[in-house]
């Protein structure tokens, strides 16, 4: 498909505080039967508000309590607990993990799928993809729905009271994306919809690492103190929609790549998605060879933000020669390894990695 530009993007998203309130009407537009799946400590803490709405409305509706990994195996045990309804479309409501369990849910039943986040810790709540592990947590395959979510409902009132750290990785996720469309253009290889990438992915993308830059700082303070001010929703629209529009259309490049071995090492495998994002960008940087004070500009806005700038942020202290290979090794299995101009072997990614420790340090 290397001919064509193919462009995704889910049919609409709204944003606001109380939304969960109003599920229903939301839900509406988009089929007549929803399965709402919700993660079980979500269902617990939000209890009757998740469903009143679909109850005031006289909805037929069903719940189906998720947990466990994303594997295909549990996707089924899920799927056969609600398999004699004909579901026709399903409500993930939850975390990353609750999400892509509900999107491998909505690909087997045919059905269209909304996505309602209660953190903001990356895109994938806009994302056509869902991440599907093997039974050894090792990511092993992309389940693909039909199209984009059909809507995206984001109550900025349930982010903003979040644990802080889950926006802190959102934005780990989103600020790389300028960068990363960048690499895609000028790389030879292909975004998620399997094109090369389209201007308007590369413009988003830039847009979103503006309004980060301009607002993530004061939205991480907002949020620490449970706030919802006008710059965490500006932040939340940056980290969901933008940085989801950006990737899909834009490309990813060497800074998920570096998500792969990170996902795995030592310590580092115990921190979110968006810190081995942000921390990957700092790799991609010093391996493209952009400016000192590019570099200097970004390390300096994920440090204020509480993004880590070195290994030994995520728990990785004193990496080793050995370490630092496997991290090397393991980014060369992406597919996005070609999105981007610079010259990507091991060798280089060790050099660059080693590199950017040496820059944290002085
Ligand atoms: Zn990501």
């Amino acid at each position: 498909m290397t001919g064509y530009r193919l462009f995704g993007a889910p049919r609409q998203y709204i944003q606001g505080p109380g939304l969960v309130d109003r599920l229903a009407e939301l839900t509406a537009g988009h089929g007549n039967y929803p399965l709402l799946v919700v993660d079980e400590f979500v269902l617990t803490e939000l209890g009757a508000r998740l469903t009143a709405s679909f109850d005031e409305r006289g909805t037929d509706y069903g719940v189906l309590p998720c947990a466990g990994e994303v594997t295909r195996t549990n996707i089924a045990a899920h799927v056969t607990r609600v398999a004699d309804r004909a579901y026709d479309v399903v409500v993930g409501i939850g975390g990353g993990k609750t999400l892509d369990l509900a999107k491998g849910i909505a690909i087997e039943f045919d059905a269209a799928m909304i996505t309602c986040p209660t953190i903001a810790s990356n895109d994938g709540p806009t994302a056509r993809v869902a991440a599907i592990y093997n039974d050894d947590h090792v990511l092993c395959e992309l389940g693909k729905l039909e199209f984009n979510p059909s809507c995206v409902v984001v109550d900025s009132e349930l982010i903003s009271r979040a644990p802080v750290q889950f926006l802190i990785s959102g934005i780990g996720d989103a600020i790389a994306k300028k960068f990363e469309a960048e690499g895609c253009r000028l790389g030879t290889g292909a975004t998620m919809q399997g094109t090369r990438p389209l201007e308007i992915g590369g413009i988003v993308a830039a847009g979103c690492y503006e309004v980060l830059a301009r607002h993530a700082t004061e939205a991480v303070e907002s949020v620490q103190k449970s706030t919802l001010t006008p710059a965490v929703e500006s932040v939340i629209e940056a980290v969901v929609l933008m940085s989801g529009i950006g990737y899909e259309n834009g490309g990813l490049s060497i800074a998920h790549c570096m998500t792969r071995g990170l996902m795995s090492g030592r310590g580092t495998r115990s921190v979110l998605h968006g810190y081995h994002v942000a921390y990957g960008l700092l790799v991609q940087l010093v391996l493209e060879r952009h400016r000192d004070d590019v570099f200097d500009e970004v390390a300096g806005l994920l440090r204020a933000i509480g993004l880590p700038t070195m290994l030994a942020d995520m728990g990785m202290t004193d990496a080793s020669a050995t370490e630092i290979r496997e991290l090397a090794a393991a980014a060369m299995t992406a597919p996005h390894v070609l999105n981007t101009p610079a010259h990507v072997t091991e060798e280089t990614l060790v050099d660059a990695i080693t590199r950017v420790e040496y820059l944290a340090r002085h």
